[in-house]
C-alpha cells in the first residue's frame, strides 16, 4: 500500500489555505503532501498597492511559508514550476520533478498588457512583492531627484496609473497618503505632484452604484488625483502614456508609469491545458477540471462560472473566492483519498471593500454600503482575517493591521 501523494502548486492565498485547512483534516499516515512554490516566502497580494506605494514595507506583507506549514505533514519545495504534464502526473521545476496522485494548481495571477505596444518594457507592473518594491523606491528616487537636481524636470513629479479597476483606485488612496510625506522628506511643494489616472471605460467601477463611485472620485480628485476617464491607453514609451483622445493620439508625461489595467492567469495554464482563456480555466462544480478528476485549480487561474445560460460569466478572481476555494479543496482531497462523491462549491460573497488609503474607503459589506471609517475599519478586519485564516494567530499578531 502506498500513500497517495497530493502535490499543491502555489503559496498564494489558495494553495496556502488549501495546505492550512488539509493538514488540520489528515493525518501524517493518510498521504504525502507536498507544497511547491517559487519563494520562500508567501505575500499578500491585496497588499500590493501598499507596498506599491511604500505606505508600508514590503516585509510587512509577507512571512515565510514554512511558518504556517505542520512539517511533520507537508513537505515544502521552493522552486519554480517549470512545467505541468498532466497525463504523466508530473510536476517539473527548477528543483526536480515531482508525481502527483491529487494536484492543486494555484499558480495565482501575472500581469496583463494586452499586447499595448511598450507596456512591459516602461510601465511598472504590480505584479509581485518585487515589483511593488521597484515602484515605491522608483517613487523616492524620482523625488530625490528632483529635490536635489538644479536643472528641474516636472516629470520626475508626475505619476501616471494606467486603469481604475479596484487595484489602481486602491494604488491611488495609498499615493495621495504618501505624498504628503514624501514632499516633506524631500521639501517639496505638494502642489507640483501630479498624479492621473487613465481609464479606458466610460464608467469606472462599474460594479459600485453611482454613490460609491463618487464618494471615490471625489475622495481622490481632493488630494490631488486627475481622472481621465474613456481615454484608452494606446502604448507606452519613455515619456509616460500615449493615450486615445476621441480620434487623437495625446503623449502623457511622467517618470513613474504603472500599468494597473489588467491581469490574467499563471502563463504555465495554456501550456498544460486545453481551453484555457487568459490564464483561466473553467472548472467544473467541484472545482476539478473537465477530464481530470485528480486536478483541481483554483485561485486566479480558476474560472467559476455563475447565472444561468447566456449570463454565466466567471466570478471576479478575488483573494475571498481563492481561500473559500482553498477550504473547499482541502476537504475534498479527503473525500478523494477516502472514495467519497465530492460536493459542489458554493460561493459565499461577503462583500467587497475598497481601501483609500489607511483611514478611508468603500464598499458594500452583506449587502450594505459603507463609505468612510468604517469602510477602513472593516478592510483591516478582512485583511487581518485572512493572515488568521491561513497562518494562525501567530501570524495575525505579528501581520495584522489593529490600527
Ligand atoms: P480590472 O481588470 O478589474 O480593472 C482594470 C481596469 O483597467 C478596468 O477598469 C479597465 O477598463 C481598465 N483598462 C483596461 N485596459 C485599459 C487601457 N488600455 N487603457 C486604460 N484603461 C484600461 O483589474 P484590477 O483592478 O487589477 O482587478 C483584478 C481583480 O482583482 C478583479 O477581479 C478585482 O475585483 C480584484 N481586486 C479586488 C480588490 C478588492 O476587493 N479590494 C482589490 C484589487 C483587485
Amino acid at each position: 500500500f502506498e500513500r497517495k501523494k497530493v502535490v499543491v502548486l502555489g503559496a498564494g492565498y489558495a494553495g496556502l489555505q488549501t495546505i492550512a485547512k488539509l493538514q488540520k483534516l489528515v493525518s501524517a499516515q493518510d498521504c504525502d503532501i507536498t507544497l511547491i512554490n517559487k519563494n520562500e516566502y508567501h505575500y499578500e497580494a491585496t497588499w500590493l498597492h501598499e507596498a506599491s506605494a511604500g505606505t508600508r514595507a514590503y516585509k510587512d506583507c509577507l512571512y515565510p511559508v514554512a511558518s504556517v506549514l505542520d512539517a511533520s505533514k507537508v513537505d515544502f519545495v521552493a522552486a519554480e514550476v517549470t512545467k505541468i504534464n498532466r497525463d504523466e502526473k508530473t510536476v517539473e521545476t527548477t528543483n526536480g520533478t515531482f508525481k502527483f496522485d491529487i494536484l492543486v494548481v494555484a499558480l495565482g495571477f501575472e500581469s496583463e498588457t494586452f499586447g499595448i505596444k511598450g507596456m512591459k518594457e516602461h510601465a511598472f507592473q504590480i505584479e509581485n512583492i518585487n515589483t511593488a518594491r521597484r515602484i515605491s523606491a522608483h517613487i523616492e528616487e524620482r523625488f530625490a531627484n528632483y529635490a536635489q537636481s538644479t536643472g528641474k524636470d516636472d516629470k520626475d513629479l508626475a505619476i501616471l496609473v494606467g486603469g481604475a479597476g479596484f487595484t489602481g483606485i486602491e494604488l491611488l488612496g495609498e499615493l495621495t497618503e504618501r505624498m504628503p510625506e514624501l514632499c516633506k522628506k524631500y521639501g517639496i511643494d505638494p502642489s507640483k505632484v501630479k498624479m492621473t489616472c487613465v481609464e479606458a471605460a466610460p464608467k469606472m467601477l462599474p460594479m459600485f452604484s453611482d454613490k460609491l463611485v463618487d464618494y471615490v472620485v471625489n475622495y481622490l480628485e481632493a488630494r490631488g488625483v486627475e481622472f481621465k476617464i474613456a481615454t484608452p491607453i494606446v502604448a507606452a514609451n519613455e515619456n509616460g502614456f500615449v493615450v486615445k483622445n476621441g480620434e487623437q493620439e495625446e503623449q502623457l508625461y511622467a517618470n513613474t508609469v504603472i500599468w494597473a489595467a489588467g491581469v490574467r492567469g499563471s502563463q504555465l495554464m495554456e501550456e498544460s491545458f486545453e481551453g484555457v482563456k487568459r490564464g483561466r480555466i473553467i472548472v467544473r462544480d467541484d472545482l476539478r477540471i473537465d477530464g481530470y478528476d485528480d486536478i483541481f485549480v483554483i485561485g486566479d487561474c480558476s474560472a467559476v462560472m455563475a447565472g444561468e445560460g447566456d449570463n454565466k460569466r466567471p466570478l471576479p478572481t478575488t483573494a475571498q473566492i481563492a481561500m473559500q476555494q482553498g477550504e473547499f479543496t482541502a476537504k475534498q482531497i479527503v473525500k478523494l483519498l477516502n472514495n467519497d462523491k465530492l460536493d459542489t462549491f458554493k460561493y459565499d460573497d461577503k462583500g467587497t471593500v475598497a481601501s483609500l488609503g489607511s483611514h478611508d474607503g468603500v464598499g458594500v459589506v452583506f449587502g450594505k454600503e459603507i463609505t468612510g471609517k468604517k469602510a477602513a475599519f472593516m478592510k483591516k478586519v478582512i485583511d487581518t482575517r485572512a493572515l488568521f485564516k491561513i497562518g494562525g494567530p501567530g501570524v495575525a499578531f505579528k501581520k495584522g493591521k489593529f490600527l
